[in-house]
């Protein structure tokens, strides 16, 4: 049998790919190496009776026109948004909750700096302003640098002109941060370091970079086009993030789409002729007029294509493509409710928690990584879903799940195989002195480090984006000059994952493009 559409991989991009595809009428596979769709975004059983999700912990937020163009609800997606979005944990016990209400936020700044409190509503205000200029640049293709079309141009022209509008106050700030530190960013507005610190968090988000990094700052104002906030989204669907994908997963089947999990693939060959194929490891073919790679960009071409199909100048570019992984993920099983120091109101804890409270500290923490050791004061990003959730976790016991960070992929001394319970033990001491007795309610623990996340999740350098988020890896230029617009140098391989435009997070954004793209080449004859 011969499919329209065979797409690598059942990430949630791969999923929106396929849905948008298989409506259009397109015979559509998906075929997944896991056995279980959703890569990033999947819910699994870590302890019995105790189910987290593996890896993602928040949702991007995902596109609204997304969910709605699918119908995500009516195929079983309920989103649970915390009032709080995240809580600051600072270690003399003090903890600085920012909620989605600015005046409430305004209320516990003002118990650190009344300065801070007075700065906090123009900040917020000025991030919405020009998230709202940015927003439409994520559902756009990236224009061609070298024959930009009459839509690029058009496209890019309501971008200009909504930059014109936004004044010269605005227009200035957004010109002048997107290469910025985030540390200088952030201490331009606030006095406090631990707002400081959480504030700039999002700017170093699963990045090979410090606060000090330049160009961190663009991770702000990228979260500001996503969701209008600069700071990191909490909410999360109802059965953890595995209750996204499903829905996607229904929605697919629901158009015609066919998923196959323990499926993985071993090679992509032909591409550049009429007659592509898909090899399944067993040796399986599978014949199909294109294939869309939802696996990330250095897999795809420097695992899945024969090199000999690749320019050399191309496969040049792709090796240099950067994509260093930092992250580690723990996910317990808790036999009761930790207790946080200073926090006595427990809905605080329903958003993210942040332990990172200066950015010297962070930086340092990445200082390690830069030299090849994980840090022993970890930046750690938090959530407790079972307090939203209860579904997860038997009556009265909880699973978190501790986005660690920075963790190296290539240690300097020694190897994950062997160093990983060391590196959990020092996370669970940096966990004990702002939360104690939390050892004593462990009762089950998953430890992924950046190699399982190579090796298990098909990152490859264990990267959570598919690759660095730097400006010379974004837009037009993601993941490669000349190659933003999905298309590949081989006519019948396209890409459709968060090594493409406009990147990593859950948003289903770059699933969507490469659909809307695919479909338009398939619409024209050219595939
Ligand atoms: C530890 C961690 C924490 C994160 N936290 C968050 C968060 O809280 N919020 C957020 O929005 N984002 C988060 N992210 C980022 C988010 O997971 C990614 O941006 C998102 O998953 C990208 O989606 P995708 O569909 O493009 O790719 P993926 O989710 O990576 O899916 C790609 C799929 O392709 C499959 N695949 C790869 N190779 C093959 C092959 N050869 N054959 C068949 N299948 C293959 C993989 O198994 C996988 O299922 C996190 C990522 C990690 C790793």
């Amino acid at each position: 049998m011969t499919y329209d559409v065979t797409i690598v991989g059942a990430g949630h991009n791969g999923l929106v790919a396929a849905c948008y595809l298989a409506k259009s009428g397109l015979k559509t596979l998906v075929l997944e190496a896991r056995e279980v769709v959703g890569g990033g975004a999947v819910t699994e059983e870590l302890h019995p009776g105790f189910r987290c999700s593996t890896l993602d912990h928040a949702v991007g937020p995902i596109s609204s026109q997304v969910v709605a163009d699918l119908n995500l609800a009516r195929h079983g997606l309920e989103m649970i948004t915390p009032e709080a979005r995240v809580l600051a944990l600072a270690p003399d016990g003090r903890a600085l909750c920012i909620y989605d209400d600015v005046g409430r936020t305004v209320s516990e700044i003002e118990k650190f700096s009344a300065n801070d409190a007075k700065s906090y509503p123009e900040f917020v205000n000025s991030f919405s302003r020009i998230g709202r200029v940015l927003a439409p640049l994520l559902g756009m293709t990236p224009p061609s640098i070298d024959q930009p079309t009459k839509t690029d141009l058009w496209h890019l022209g309501k971008v200009g002109l909504a930059f014109r509008g936004l004044g010269k106050r605005d227009e200035y700030r957004l010109l002048r941060w997107a290469p910025m530190a985030v540390a200088d960013l952030v201490g331009e507005w606030f006095e406090t370091e631990l707002l400081r610190a959480t504030v700039a968090a999002r700017g170093i988000h699963g990045a090979f970079a410090g606060p000090w990094s330049a160009g961190t700052s663009l991770g702000l104002l990228w979260q500001a086009a996503m969701d209008g906030s600069a700071i990191g989204s909490a909410s999360y669907p109802k059965g953890g993030m595995g209750g996204l994908t499903q829905a996607l997963a229904n929605a697919a089947k629901a158009a015609g789409a066919e998923i196959r999990t323990s499926a993985r693939v071993s090679q992509i060959s032909g591409a550049y002729s009429d007659k592509p194929k898909v090899v399944l490891d067993g040796g399986e073919e599978i014949e199909t007029r294109v294939v869309i790679s939802n696996a990330d960009p250095r897999t795809t071409f420097l695992n899945l294509v024969d090199p000999i199909d690749l320019e050399p100048n191309f496969l040049l570019k792709m090796r240099n493509y950067r994509a260093p992984g930092v992250v580690a993920k723990i996910n317990l099983a808790l036999d009761g409710l930790l207790s946080f120091r200073g926090v006595d109101d427990h809905k605080k804890l329903f958003g993210r928690i942040h332990i990172g409270p200066e950015i010297d500290y962070l930086e340092r923490a990445f200082d390690a990584s830069k030299y090849g050791e994980f840090s022993s004061d970890p930046y750690l990003d938090i959530n407790i879903p079972s307090l939203g959730d209860p579904s997860l976790a038997p009556e009265g016991r909880h699973v978190m799940s501790v986005h660690v960070q920075y963790a190296p992929y290539k240690l300097k001394s020694g190897d994950w195989a062997t160093r990983s319970e060391e590196f959990a033990n020092n996370v669970f001491d940096k966990l004990e002195t702002y939360a104690p007795g939390i050892r004593d309610l462990i009762v089950g623990a998953h430890v992924i480090t950046p190699l399982d996340l190579e090796q298990e999740f098909g990152l490859s350098g264990g990267h959570i984006h598919h690759g660095e988020q730097t400006l010379d890896q974004f837009f037009t230029f993601r993941p490669l000059i000349g190659w933003a617009q999905y298309r590949t140098p081989l006519k019948r391989l396209y890409l459709c994952g968060a090594g493409t435009h406009p990147g990593g997070g859950l948003t289903g954004l770059s699933g969507a493009n490469a659909a809307r793209e695919i479909a338009r080449d398939f619409k024209a004859g050219k595939v």
